[in-house]
């Protein structure tokens, strides 16, 4: 996770300019998520540990071109 976090560079949030993290969800996907807002981008899933560059890029290249769902309301 270091490694990728050190490949993939992310803007500030699309909606409100927070900062976004990259999450990795159960060594299956990756996405970005706003830690101020919770607006998030789709998760880009994997197959094997080779294709975990390429999602984590994917998922950070719809966050920097605002390509990110709103958070669920009462989230
Ligand atoms: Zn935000």
């Amino acid at each position: 996770m270091e490694q990728i976090l050190k490949e993939v560079d992310l803007q500030e949030c699309p909606l409100c300019g927070g900062p976004g993290v990259l999450e990795e969800e159960g060594q299956w996907c990756f996405y970005v998520s706003c830690l101020d807002c919770g607006a998030h981008t789709a998760e880009i899933p994997y197959k094997e540990a080779g294709e975990r560059l390429t999602a984590a890029k994917n998922a950070a290249h719809l966050w920097n071109i605002g390509k990110v769902l709103r958070p669920d309301p009462g989230e």
